[in-house]
């Protein structure tokens, strides 16, 4: 038998969380043909892995790179890291299902990730189709959006769905399962996500389970209610039966810092006889629309109607009042300090220079009140500002990060500098999650094994969506392979200078093809939007 690759003396860290061994790859075609002594076999190409691990390509079990990989598919800060499978839709808010009359709104409600180009799509399954025909570097998994499927079926008003509104939502959720979807995400802080009632969750998640999908959310609030909104992804997952991922958890605001290890008991506790898992990147800010200031009572209607009310005189000083000091059924957000809000993506030419700066430096700078500057932005600029906000303790991440329960994730999307997605100052993760993982957590703080840390970005993920064959190196498994060292594996990209790839990463295979052999990105694209073993 002759391979197509054969990769010869490296460790293979096989994705199961199992010691790595001295063992060879053999390729052919888009598997994994043999493992093994393979010195003597005959092989097209061979890559000598001397001094490096072999290791299932990496799973992004959270990634927004649903229009980015249509936008440009070459999803280089996601390959040049070893990501081979990234999974979209997360956080509620997806391209489909959609229709002419919530388009605009849903639009600009994923501001920031959309790059204005058009929707030429309805359902989930038509989305699918033109993300299949897309170019691609990685694989996709994707999932749907609870926002859009609520969108779709009431708009974006601030009430509880009727009874025919709900059976349009368990059917848009019905058919983005038998499309293709993975299951289904929550964004319970965005509109409309952020109107709907337990018991609604709770109703299409069953619709969700019985097509096989899992149940990811970004929980009800992050800041002061992180304990009870993580009960209410739990309570959602146990009465509808529905395997759970909370998505990048954390708990956000000097004044919510520990509460993790409250959080991390209950999850730990129903992992005992529920699927339970979460995921965490390895920062300590996140990043998000800077609408995400504005209380919910002023998104209702959605992004237009926001608009219009942060620029009527009569409603300004009642949002200006609750951005500083909550309202009585908001407290989702923690004790804004301006300095800690760094702008990742303006879009209005004469407000670009904010771009990297401070809310309070840039205010400071054009001397303004930084709580009116951030809302005139948002105006300025359509909704389309981003933030990258600093709120989590390390000592929370370094508690979750090695639990069992938790999947690396960067919650970032594909980057390529130079083409429509390489705008902005955005946080670091989309280029450097996994490897800062690897760099920082395995080899210099050592609190997780190399072994361990693949498993969460590999095996664990992949047993989670069931994906086919993918996420361990066996024979007969598809052949999404990374090679990377790991004395010098590391994230370059920084909150200052965003824009620059990991190191260290050799040779990243997908589906049997080198994608990126020495720094050097092949310009066949091969990667596919993965199907869900039903
Ligand atoms: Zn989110």
């Amino acid at each position: 038998m002759t391979f197509d690759i054969v990769i010869e003396n490296g460790l293979l860290v096989d994705g199961t969380g199992a010691a790595g061994q001295s063992t060879d790859v053999g390729i052919s075609r888009d598997r994994i043909a043999a493992l093994g002594d393979l010195k003597a076999a005959p092989a097209a190409q061979r890559l000598d892995a001397s001094g490096c691990i072999i290791s299932p390509g990496f799973i992004d079990i959270h990634n927004h790179s649903d229009i980015a990989l249509l936008t440009d598919g070459r999803a280089e800060s996601m390959i040049r890291q070893g990501v081979t499978t990234q999974v979209t839709g997360n956080c509620g808010l997806t391209p489909a299902p959609v229709h002419d009359g919530i388009r605009t709104d849903l639009m600009r409600t994923l501001s920031g990730l959309e790059y204005g180009r058009p929707w030429p799509w309805d359902s989930f399954g038509q989305f699918l189709d033109v993300l299949r025909a897309a170019p691609k570097a990685t694989h996709v998994a994707p999932l749907v959006g609870h926002g859009a499927i609520r969108a779709c079926a009431m708009g974006f008003v601030d009430r509880l769905p009727t009874q025919d509104e709900l059976e349009s939502m368990r059917r848009l959720a019905a058919e983005a399962m038998e499309a293709g979807a993975f299951g289904m995400s929550s964004g319970l802080v965005y509109p409309p996500g952020l109107y709907c009632a337990t018991e609604e969750l709770v109703d299409i998640s069953r619709v969700v389970a019985r097509h096989g999908g899992i149940y990811a959310s970004h929980i009800r609030g992050e800041a002061n209610p992180v304990v009870e909104s993580v009960r209410e992804a739990l309570r959602i997952a146990r009465e509808a039966d529905v395997p759970v991922e909370i998505s990048h958890h954390k708990a956000a605001g000097r004044e919510n810092w520990g509460k993790v290890r409250t959080t991390y008991a209950l999850i730990a506790e129903a992992a005992r006889n529920q699927d339970v898992t979460y995921d965490i990147y390895p920062y300590t800010a996140g990043s998000a629309n800077l609408s995400q200031l504005v209380p919910p009572w002023a998104h209702a209607g959605g992004a237009e109607a926001m608009l219009a009310r942060l620029r009527d005189p009569d409603l300004r000083p009642k949002i200006r009042n609750d951005v500083i000091h909550g309202t009585l059924d908001w407290n989702n957000f923690f004790v804004i300090d301006w300095r800690d809000i760094r702008l990742a993506y303006v879009h209005s030419e004469r407000n670009r220079w904010m771009q990297g700066l401070s809310v309070h430096a840039a205010a400071e700078k054009r001397g303004r009140d930084p709580v009116d500057l951030a809302l005139d932005l948002i105006v300025e600029d359509g909704n389309r500002t981003t933030m990258v906000n600093f709120v989590m303790a390390e000592a929370d991440v370094n508690f979750l990060l090695p639990q069992p329960e938790s999947i690396i994730g960067s919650d970032g999307w594909s980057i390529s500098p130079g083409g429509p997605t390489g705008e902005g100052h955005p946080h670091p993760r989309s280029y450097g999650a996994f490897a800062r993982v690897i760099r920082k957590y395995v080899r210099e703080d050592r609190l997780l094994s190399l072994e361990q840390a693949v498993h969460k970005m590999t095996g664990k993920p992949a047993k989670k969506l069931r994906l086919d064959r993918r996420g361990e190196l066996r024979e007969g498994y598809f052949a999404d392979v990374v090679v990377f060292d790991p004395a010098t594996i590391r994230d370059r990209a920084t909150f200052e200078e965003p824009h620059q790839f990991a190191e260290g990463v050799h040779w990243v295979i997908v589906d049997g093809h080198v994608t990126l052999n020495r720094g050097v990105l092949s310009d066949q694209l091969v990667g596919r939007v993965l199907a869900p073993a039903r």
